[in-house]
């Protein structure tokens, strides 16, 4: 077993790092208060190199999973929405091309996308179902050379600035819940998109959106992998992004600590540096044992994806412990903090906030505990470990 780091990935990240602080620290309070990544993020990024998915040869593949976690998580130490805003281009719309796109979809579209110049969402969840993923009820109507697409996506990050959307509709109502629906690519800046931006407090600087669509024709070579099969399709989505979540989670965890850390090592209480009390260090001590834990999980899902096996009880396992870790750092070191916490502008203010957001996204902790149960009755009479 090897623990170690390859050195390649390694050096990448330090030279990430340089990126973010002078591509992304500057503006970041600017994007912030304007609520918007610009398109200019886009195309560092991709300029950069920093997507897992690049383009040879005319079509789309996935680099290294373990070096795309460690890009999610670095960027989501400084600004977890920001790191959403990457994943879901890239591990949401861009996956769903990749992995079911067809030749001519990946040459039209991969490279324009990879350099970041056409921004990419996904949109599956509606007002009356969410994890209830075949419960949907946009409708896709066979047309002559194509689809007509009505319906509404009630939550959809990068909805506002995407340029193509990964969208599920129902194709066939009267077929079995797993073969009701469909998937499409949909240009999203064509007639009859409407987009409506959502207030929220979550994922600053990324966009929530609810898109409706009004007899949008999607012409017959946009559909996605096969007729009848969007649904098997869009969670085999979610289970590979669930991993660059976990990582994006583990970083809010990790950017909070880190805060929190610097913070106990200059505010005296009582005559004496908070670091200085045991009660504090021994929570130091703790949550940094809960982080590692998880991160541990994460690598093994990134082990798993990059030897080829099958990686959906570990990205589950990964994706539930850290949003469970995640969950107890931030609003420990929100506390270490006290009263400024509560300040919007507070640097450390959004974290509890954006792991809020993390255990929704790929699924909730209920819906990890339900693969993870599943995964595990799959080997029933074996020894589950
Ligand atoms: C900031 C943000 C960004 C998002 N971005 C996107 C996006 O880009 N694209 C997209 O399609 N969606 C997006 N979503 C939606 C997200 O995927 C859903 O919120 C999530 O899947 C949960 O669905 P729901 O909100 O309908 O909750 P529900 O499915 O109604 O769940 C409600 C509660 O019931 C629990 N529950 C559900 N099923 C079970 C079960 N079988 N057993 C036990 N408990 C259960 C859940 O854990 C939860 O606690 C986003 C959401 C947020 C908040």
């Amino acid at each position: 077993m090897n623990f170690a780091i390859p050195a390649a990935i390694s050096q990448e990240i330090h030279q990430l790092r340089n990126f973010v602080r002078t591509q992304l620290l500057p503006d970041l309070p600017s994007w912030t208060h304007k609520q918007k990544t610009p398109d200019r993020f886009f195309q560092l990024m991709g300029e950069g190199g920093w997507y897992g998915i690049k383009i040879k040869g005319g079509r789309l593949i996935r680099g290294s999973a373990l070096r795309e976690a460690m890009i999610a998580e670095e960027l989501a130490k400084v600004s977890p929405g920001v790191a959403i805003v990457a994943l879901a281009h890239v591990d949401l719309g861009l996956m769903g091309l990749l992995l079911f796109g067809s030749q001519s979809l990946h040459q039209t579209y991969g490279a324009s996308a990879v350099q970041g110049k056409t921004v990419m969402c996904l949109g599956n969840t509606e007002n009356k179902a969410g994890s209830d993923v075949a419960g949907i009820s946009m409708r896709a109507v066979k047309v002559d050379g194509g689809w007509m697409l009505n319906g509404t996506k009630a939550y959809v990050t990068n909805g506002l600035i995407a340029d193509l959307g990964v969208i599920t509709a129902v194709s066939n109502p009267r077929a079995a819940r797993n073969k009701r629906l469909s998937m499409y690519l949909v240009n999203l800046n064509t007639e009859g998109v409407h987009k409506k931006k959502l207030n929220k407090q979550v994922w600053i600087p990324s966009d929530l959106t609810r898109l409706r669509f009004n007899n949008v024709f999607i012409p017959d070579d946009h559909l996605l992998g096969t007729r009848g099969r969007g649904l098997k399709q869009v969670l085999e989505v979610f289970t590979n992004s669930r991993v660059p979540i976990a990582a994006l989670t583990l970083g809010t965890a990790v950017g909070a600590f880190n805060l929190a850390y610097e913070h106990m090592q200059k505010r005296t209480v009582f005559g004496k540096k908070l670091l200085d009390f045991q009660a504090k260090a021994f929570e130091l001590s703790d949550f940094y044992a809960k982080i590692e834990a998880a991160r541990l999980m994460l690598q093994k899902a990134c082990w798993k994806i990059d030897q080829g096996q099958d990686f959906r009880r570990t990205s589950s396992l990964a994706k539930y412990l850290a949003v469970e870790v995640a969950r107890e750092v931030t609003v420990w070191a929100a506390d270490i903090f006290g009263a400024a916490s509560v300040i919007f502008e507070h640097p450390i203010h959004k974290y509890p906030l954006d792991v809020w957001a993390a255990s929704l996204g790929e699924g909730t902790q209920d819906i990890q505990k339900l693969i993870i149960f599943r995964e595990l009755m799959k080997n029933q009479g074996a020894s589950f470990f």
